[in-house]
């Protein structure tokens, strides 16, 4: 059952004094019951933007689409009392940086224990009155259903001593734990759908791997559906259901993780994978694509990619097509005629990971500490 339908989702940004900026360019995007979706894309991919149009969180920006529709009811028709009990309730939000998402001030018990009591799920009131005595007199009490609550959250995703850890502040955990509590925190609502915005990026591969763990247990054990954003081709081969791919504004193919990394059917993909160490590189070297992503107030007409595409032809200044691959899977490139398979790509003007001045690859830039299945950070 799809839970999340967006289709032809446009995002624009007025500039004041300039052109305005489209960031997200016609992006069909859908997420189903007990899956994960991965989003993913370099800087600038729109990503993002789209992860935070689902919880109407875009302040200034004007947003369009043809559809945009949470458990087949218009999310943009919504009252923004409404848009308040969703946010947090339905659909929670992991954030990357948990260190500015955290409130510094209060135990993360405490802040666990106030999403649940909004959601309604205790018999204690949530009034704003009650809110500010708990937060600047009393505290929640340890007997309180919603602290037991928290602390059974915390332990849930894999927080050991839960109950000492819920009184404690935000700046006294790793990141790791933090990114935990922010999950902990997710889930006080009992959301039907996380939307996780690079929950992993500024942790190490050991503690990353523990977090994606836990996101997998929580879709497989609690049927919660996950959309997660991320650059980074390794967390989705490892994590994800099925995934679109994003660049410059613009959706590039999706389908399931199986099909995009056994048959990429679409350049841009194609070069992705060809950074990534296991079975991308070629003749054992990384490589990385040529060019950066175009500024998105002077967009090529056509494919956004046509400038860095190493198959690129006449036909590629006009709009994109949208064609079926296979079931579920569909790439957006002129290459494609409906069942007609253009054959590989030949990258001659790829260079390696070590040459490239920019380029896809994360390792490019650094190949010291960067992942090379990283596209440039966003
Ligand atoms: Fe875009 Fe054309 Fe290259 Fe396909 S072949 S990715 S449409 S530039």
């Amino acid at each position: 059952m799809t839970l999340l339908d967006i289709e032809n989702l446009r995002v624009t940004f007025p500039v004041d004094g300039g052109p305005d900026v489209r960031a997200v360019d016609g992006v069909d995007l859908s997420v189903e019951t007990g899956e994960i979706h991965g989003l993913v894309g370099e800087s600038g991919s729109g990503k993002s933007v789209t992860a935070r149009s689902i919880m109407r969180l875009l302040d200034g920006a004007r947003v369009e689409s043809d559809r945009f529709e949470y458990r087949g009811e218009d999310l943009y028709a919504k009252s923004e009392a409404e848009m308040r009990s969703i946010r947090g309730d339905d659909v929670g939000m992991v954030f990357q940086d948990s260190l500015s998402a955290l409130n510094p001030v209060m135990t993360v018990g405490e802040q666990i224990a106030e999403v649940v009591r909004h959601h309604g799920d205790v018999d204690e009131s949530a009034g704003l009155l009650s809110e500010l005595r708990r937060k600047y007199v009393t505290g929640t009490s340890e007997d309180a259903p919603s602290w037991r609550r928290a602390v059974d959250l915390l332990e849930t995703v894999g927080i050991p001593d839960p109950a000492s850890v819920a009184t404690t502040y935000p700046h006294q955990l790793s990141g790791g734990q933090r990114q935990r509590v922010m999950i902990a925190q997710a889930l006080g609502g009992d959301p039907s759908l996380i939307v996780a915005d690079e929950p992993t990026t500024a942790l190490d591969v050991t503690v990353e791997a523990g977090i994606l763990d836990e996101l997998r247990r929580l879709c497989d054990e609690f049927g919660v559906s996950i959309l997660l954003i991320t650059h980074d081709l390794g967390v989705v081969a490892e994590t994800c259901d099925s995934v679109t791919v994003m660049y410059s504004g613009s959706v590039m193919e999706r389908g399931s993780t199986e099909q995009l990394f056994e048959n990429p059917a679409h350049p841009y993909t194609e070069g992705l994978l060809r950074s990534v160490p296991e079975g991308g590189a070629v003749d054992g070297e990384l490589t990385t694509i040529p060019g950066s992503a175009p500024d998105p107030t002077a967009r090529p007409a056509g494919c956004p990619f046509r400038d860095r595409c190493p198959a690129a032809f006449e036909a590629c200044s006009d709009p994109l097509p949208e064609h079926a691959v296979d079931e579920g899977h569909v790439a957006r490139c002129h290459l494609y005629t409906e069942g007609d398979d253009p054959g590989e790509v030949t990258w001659d003007g790829a260079t390696d990971v070590d040459g490239a001045a920019t380029g896809v690859a994360g390792a490019a830039d650094d190949p010291g500490t960067a992942s090379p299945t990283e596209v440039t950070d966003g």
